[in-house]
């Protein structure tokens, strides 16, 4: 398997680590699959704000696995054992019925305009009837589709005409969708051409950078150009500082989305982030230094 993974069409020899590698691989999948059956997973919804607006446009569903043990563990550590041994699958569906039972709690309460986005793995989209159970799940708790976003990365580009297939499917239903971390890979522009998308998400990298020089901002500006040219809304990723919120501030149709703003919260708390984030947009607003 070790040759298989390598590339194939090699040999590679037995090493004790080798073992170890693929009993702590194994040992992960039980316990996610234990996970599922617990009830041990938890959403957590990080807002993206508009500057336009001085409102709280939509949050993002953000996975989190509490451990009996009390650790909290972050997607990017069982994400990829989930997606190969399939259990993503159950997970994905907790998550999709999760937020959107969220989403409609608070539609009905006291964030009439709320959206939610999800994000959603090209294996996903491929297996199982995911349109279908989506369009279930929205009727259930009466969620109108356009209250939710779908985040993509342009890995489903490689899956071929199924995805695209459901993709279009999805939007003609009245979901948005979103091109996650973008100008991260190889095929970013590919994405833009061939995918029916309503929203660019430019990847933290970038703003990370954005306040060192005057390349990011020339990269970040051509990426908010070439969006809109395209008629599709722009969501900045990882904003930490005033100085990076600053240089982005000279378009104000660009939402923000950062620790700066707000780090992940848990459902019962975006109700009050929401009330309370014009007053916060706007000092952010007045500290944040204005490029000449
Ligand atoms: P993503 O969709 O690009 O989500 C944004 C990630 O950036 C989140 O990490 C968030 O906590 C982090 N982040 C937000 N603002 C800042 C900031 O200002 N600075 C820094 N350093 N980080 C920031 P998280 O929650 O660990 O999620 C990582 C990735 O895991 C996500 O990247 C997404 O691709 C994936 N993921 C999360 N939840 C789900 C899910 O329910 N399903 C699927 N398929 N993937 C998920
Ligand atoms: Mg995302
Ligand atoms: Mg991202």
């Amino acid at each position: 398997f070790r040759a298989k993974e390598l590339g194939r069409n090699r040999f590679s020899l037995f090493t004790p680590q080798l073992l170890e590698a693929a009993s702590s691989r194994f040992k992960l999948e039980q316990s996610l699959r234990r996970a599922v059956d617990r009830g041990e997973f938890d959403l957590l919804y990080q807002p993206q704000v508009c500057f336009e607006s001085m409102r709280t446009h939509s949050v993002e569903a953000l996975l989190r696995w509490h451990q009996p043990d009390g650790q909290v563990v972050l997607p990017g550590e069982f994400m990829e054992v989930a997606e190969r041994s399939g259990v993503i699958m159950d997970i994905a569906d907790w998550v999709l019925e999760s937020a959107i039972a969220t989403a409609a709690q608070w539609r009905a309460g006291v964030w009439p305009d709320g959206c939610v986005a999800i994000n959603v793995s090209a294996h996903q989209l491929l297996t199982g009837n995911f349109v279908e159970r989506l369009q279930s799940l929205l009727s259930k708790y009466n969620l109108p589709p356009s209250y939710l976003e779908i985040e993509l990365t342009e890995t489903v580009l490689q899956t071929g005409a199924r995805t695209i297939a459901a993709l279009k499917q999805l939007r003609e239903l009245g979901v948005s969708i979103a091109l996650d971390d973008f100008g991260t890979g190889y095929s970013s522009l590919t994405s833009l051409e061939r995918l029916p998308l309503t929203r660019v998400k430019i990847d933290r990298s970038l703003p990370a950078t954005l306040d060192q020089g005057a390349r990011a901002p020339a990269i970040v500006r051509s990426i908010i150009g070439l969006s809109y040219s395209l008629g599709l809304q722009v969501t900045a990723e990882g904003v930490e500082r005033l100085s990076q919120l600053g240089l982005l501030l000279s378009d104000r149709g660009v939402q923000v989305q950062g620790f700066l703003v707000s780090r992940p919260l848990a459902a019962a708390k975006v109700p009050n982030f929401v009330c309370g984030s014009r007053q916060l947009l706007e000092d952010l607003l007045m500290s944040a230094p204005m490029p000449e």
